[in-house]
């Protein structure tokens, strides 16, 4: 930059929450900055620009282009907010570098369906809400220690790696973070991709009536708020081995960071923001034998670091299943939530849920079910959801 560049940073405005949006398809630039890569048609050549912000207290942020490398030694460049915390940026650095190395998942398709049984469909029904149940007390705890022991490798890959050579410490560190199974507020609810899918259907049986909920994804409550987010179970092995040293070069590289500014490293803060970047990832992975489900996942992650405030986190729930009090967090809540933080939550306090369909699982009297459901749900404003049987034969239980 010459003597003559004295002008004011360029402004661009930007939305609470921030805009989940690819604005750059080449480099996956996401939000309603200016791609961060200078030579970039959708780029810009100042160095330092201001984001304003409509809503806050602090409604201008100053951002610095940042460059760096990749896992793989290649050039990144992102903006930098240089009046917020380095490791509250890593989220979105992160889910850029995952979609740029691993490319993008298609499109989600109308609807995603929850399995659920009669109780379940009541509940939500007339709850108007859904509920998102605390990830240590869902039905396979295998499943987060799967996700963490893809973790655990990725960690050994990085240490054994003499690029990280100088970094042996801190990895050292986060190993033992890990093992410490200091627990992490994640709470989720299921989905499919499949509506009528045997295999789902299969989970019911005898008493239990199975009934599959059609909701639209295309529904604003599924979408734009921080700390929730959709998407698909990842059962590639290889994928969450690549998703997983990506999240912890990052954190390497913003550490990084703050000590060129010659800022000291809180390994606290850093550790807890890592271990929740890790575990917002390692909810989506699955064992690979799973993968006849497609399921989907939508997430509610919690960083108390970030909100020490009590008052400001989802209240706690419990529901009784049926010996343990099994703890988790309404949709509801989490809307307020933001919505008592000055977010504007919009649409997504809709009257009705975004029920499209529901489809009765096979079993004997079917018709009877369905023909309950239709009642209670023209009752309750839904009259427009078709109900239908399952295309699935039934086949009562062999009794063995
Ligand atoms: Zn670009």
């Amino acid at each position: 930059m010459g003597i003559l560049d004295k002008t004011k940073p360029i402004r661009f405005f930007l939305k609470i929450p921030p805009s989940n949006e690819e604005t750059c398809e080449i480099h996956r630039h996401i939000g309603e900055l200016p791609c961060p890569w200078p030579q970039c048609e959708k780029g810009i050549e100042d160095e330092t620009i201001i984001g304003m912000y409509q809503f806050g207290i602090r409604k201008e942020h100053r951002f610095e282009r940042k460059r760096w490398q990749s896992h793989d030694g290649e050039d990144r460049f992102s903006w930098i907010d240089l009046s917020l915390p380095i490791h509250s940026m890593s989220s979105k650095i992160i889910k850029e570098e995952v979609r740029r190395s691993l490319g993008v998942d298609p499109p989600f398709p109308n609807a995603i369906y929850h399995y659920t049984n009669i109780q379940g469909l009541h509940g939500i029904i007339n709850s108007k809400e859904f509920w998102l149940t605390d990830h240590s007390y869902m039905n396979d705890s295998r499943e987060i220690e799967y996700g963490l022991d893809i973790i655990r490798a990725a960690v050994k890959d990085l240490s054994s790696n003499p690029k990280y050579s100088e970094k042996l410490p801190i990895i050292g560190k986060w190993e033992k973070i890990l093992d410490s199974r200091e627990s992490y507020r994640i709470c989720i609810a299921c989905f499919s991709l499949e509506g009528d899918s045997l295999s789902q259907w299969r989970g019911y049986g005898g008493r239990s009536i199975g009934i599959c909920l059609g909701f639209s994804v295309e529904s604003a409550m599924f979408w734009h708020f921080l700390g929730l987010n959709l998407q698909r179970v990842i059962y590639d092995k290889e994928k969450q081995f690549a998703i997983a040293k990506i999240i912890l070069h990052i954190y390497l590289t913003i550490i990084e960071w703050t000590q060129q500014k010659g800022m000291d490293v809180d390994e606290d803060i850093f550790g807890s923001s890592l271990i929740t970047n890790l575990y917002q990832q390692l909810v989506f992975f699955k064992n690979p034998a799973f993968s006849d489900e497609k399921e989907v996942r939508w997430v509610y992650t919690e960083d108390k670091k970030m909100f020490p405030d009590d008052d400001a986190l989802a209240p706690k729930h419990f529901r009784l299943d049926p010996n343990i009090l099994v703890p988790y967090v309404t949709s509801t809540d989490v809307i307020n939530m933001f919505k008592a933080k000055g977010f504007p939550v919009g649409n997504a306090q809709s009257k009705l849920l975004p029920l499209q369909e529901v489809i009765v699982g096979p079993q004997e009297n079917e018709d009877l079910v369905r023909k309950s459901i239709s009642e209670y749900l023209n009752e309750k404003g839904y009259g427009f959801v078709k109900v239908r049987n399952s295309e699935v034969p039934f086949r009562p239980k062999q009794s063995r």
